[in-house]
């Protein structure tokens, strides 16, 4: 089969002819692909930037945003079988440790991470478990939905665990509406009542951020944090940051009320606080990765029933290397999506 492989940092990923994955272990699920999400986590990934937390063995297949066809199922799956539409949860997990029993899939202790950790889904088929598979209505399309793998997820997890912050009267502001942010403002759209305001430095994503629920926008042009500032009175209940780079983070902590809540969900910035203005106001930091099994089941319960939708934009596998290259320069509005 064909899969875009990643031999070297900082070098392009490549379309190689590779063995098809099969099914070994008693739990193991074999999905063929129908879509798989390119992720600024891939651009970071081939600058090198997580090799030292992940240490994959080179070359291996990228993609940790996928949807598809269940293609075969080891000897003790019952929740899929061969055919179901399936979208999948981002980690390999064991099921029976705490974290696990908890719900909290990321932060399994025997995890493994396709597409960052071994062969991911950027191929024509993918090697999983059953505890990945969510199953989906047998008439949604993989592509359309792919990117709520990883993407999706992560927006909704954290939308999530704002809900008790944003009751009537609150406000929440949204920083970055590319990817992540515009699903983000459809999830707190559909289960908060709190006032949306969206900052990015497009002017194309805030008319976007605007026809999909945002109740007011701001253009990122340095008179941000003043004009979030006074239009809350003093700053938001929470600060939604898909950003967290280049400015963004000290602008989200600025924007952020006294006992508000500022979230770090984007990457690749330092936040500087000093500790006196922590305790003095009482705001948290609160970080963000991806989601649980239950938040992508819930997400796809909203996609389905027309409450979320995505803006994407579809490649074949063998044009991953334009996917990336676009991806790099801006040119993807919403998300890129491979399909074999
Ligand atoms: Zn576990």
């Amino acid at each position: 089969m064909k899969a875009v492989r990643i031999h070297g940092y900082h070098q392009q990923p490549v379309v190689d002819e590779v063995p098809e994955p099969t099914v070994k272990g008693p739990f193991d699920v074999v999905v063929k692909i129908g879509g798989a999400g390119v992720c600024r986590t891939d651009l970071h990934i081939i600058e090198g930037q997580w090799q030292a937390a992940m240490n994959p063995a080179l070359p291996y297949t990228l993609g940790h945003e996928n949807a598809g066809w269940v293609h075969e199922v080891g000897s003790a799956v019952t929740n899929v079988a061969v055919g179901d539409t399936v979208i999948l949860h981002p980690l390999i997990t064991d099921g029976v440790c705490r974290a696990c029993r908890a719900g909290d899939d990321m932060h399994c202790a025997d995890g493994s991470f396709p597409g960052l950790s071994h062969d991911g889904g950027m191929a024509e088929y993918l090697l999983t478990s059953a505890r990945a598979c969510v199953k989906l209505d047998p008439q949604t399309q993989p592509k359309d939905v792919a990117a709520l793998a990883d993407a999706g997820i992560t927006a909704y997890h954290a939308v999530r665990k704002a809900i008790p912050l944003l009751y009537p009267g609150t406000s929440c502001v949204v920083i970055g509406a590319g990817g992540l942010g515009h699903i983000g403002v459809q999830c707190l759209a559909a289960l908060t009542a709190t006032r949306i305001i969206v900052v990015d430095r497009n002017p194309d994503a805030l008319k976007l951020a605007g026809q999909i629920g945002a109740h007011h926008t701001v253009i990122a042009d340095g008179g941000q944090v003043d004009a979030v500032n006074e239009m809350t009175d003093g700053g938001a209940d929470v600060v939604l940051d898909f950003v967290a780079e280049q400015g963004a983070e000290n602008d989200g902590w600025a924007m952020t009320r006294p006992a508000g809540s500022y979230f770090v969900i984007g990457y690749g910035g330092t936040l500087q606080v000093p500790t006196l203005d922590i305790i003095s106001t009482e705001r948290n930091v609160v970080g963000n990765i991806v989601g649980t099994y239950n938040d992508l089941a819930e997400l796809m319960a909203l996609a389905e029933g027309g409450r979320v939708t995505l803006h994407t934009k579809t490649y074949p596998l063998a044009a991953a290397a334009d996917a990336v290259a676009d991806l790099d320069a801006g040119r993807v509005r919403g998300r890129a999506i491979l399909v074999p």
